[in-house]
């Protein structure tokens, strides 16, 4: 099988790639922080990471993964043991500089992979600054937010139900990771929403704001992990997977056809 991780190849390799094939370089961006009593620490960097292999693995053109960003912006996490958090200027620097050095070695053909709610806003920034600099536009994905039209089909939870440690993650990691969930220690905490703000991933919030997220969770979970399963994990990977394959024939696959056709 061809080799999917940008890392493994040599220098020359990668030249001889980016010349001939002009692949799609992903790059994700996860976090190490608290997800709850029952999953672990590499939570969101394990999810983006393996849902770019499989992304890798299906998609229409030559597409390489760069090594994950595993730190995020994290400082609503830090009352919790374990988390890690970089300042958003330093996110920033991390993830444009990387964006900078595949640029400069041939890459226009980028996606950023996000895993963590709290990296969103500053990786628009990223998208917008490396636009206006390079002319090259990566595409941000929140991957959750790639299958907001399929969600309601698949979830079992109300609203509130997918948050944090919430059934959509823990799903998934009974998917990639299943050594990686302790059963036993799920536990539902589930938030009301009101007119203004919901903690819902899936949630159309009129407002945004700030909280240290333990006000929020005691424990450190928001939703309904006790709802979670392997299957609903595959349903919501198989999506994801679908739409990105899409969004990829949409940018790169079609437009080639388009030029040959011009
Ligand atoms: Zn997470």
């Amino acid at each position: 099988m061809e080799k999917i991780f940008w890392s493994d190849y040599t220098t020359n390799e990668i030249k001889n790639i980016i010349s001939e094939e002009d692949p799609l370089v992903i790059i994700t961006v996860g976090a190490t922080e608290q997800h709850g009593t029952h999953l672990p620490l590499n939570t969101d960097t394990d999810l983006g990471f393996n849902i770019a292999q499989r992304i890798a693995k299906n998609s229409p053109v030559k597409t390489l993964i760069l090594p994950p960003v595993w730190a995020g912006f994290s400082p609503h996490h830090m009352d919790f043991s374990g988390t890690i958090t970089l300042k958003q200027k330093t996110l920033f620097n991390v993830v444009y500089d990387i964006i900078e050095s595949i640029i400069q070695h041939g890459i226009s053909k980028i996606i950023i992979l996000n895993s963590h709610g709290g990296n969103m806003s500053l990786l628009k920034t990223v998208v917008d600054e490396v636009g206006i600099n390079h002319n090259i536009s990566p595409i941000l994905v929140t991957y959750w937010h790639l299958i907001s039209s399929q969600i309601n089909a698949i979830r079992k939870s109300e609203m509130g139900g997918m948050g944090h440690a919430c059934e959509l993650e823990t799903s998934l990691k009974m998917v990639f990771s299943p050594q990686d969930v302790q059963e036993d220690l799920m536990e539902d905490v589930m938030i009301p929403e009101n007119e203004f703000f919901s903690v819902d991933m899936f949630a159309k919030n009129k407002i945004g704001i700030y909280q240290p997220f333990k006000n929020w969770s005691e424990s450190g979970q928001i939703g309904a992990p006790t709802l979670a399963s392997v299957e609903t994990g595959e349903k919501i990977l198989e999506n994801i997977i679908e739409q990105f394959t899409e969004l990829i024939k949409l940018e790169w696959v079609d437009e080639d056809v388009n030029e040959k056709n011009n």
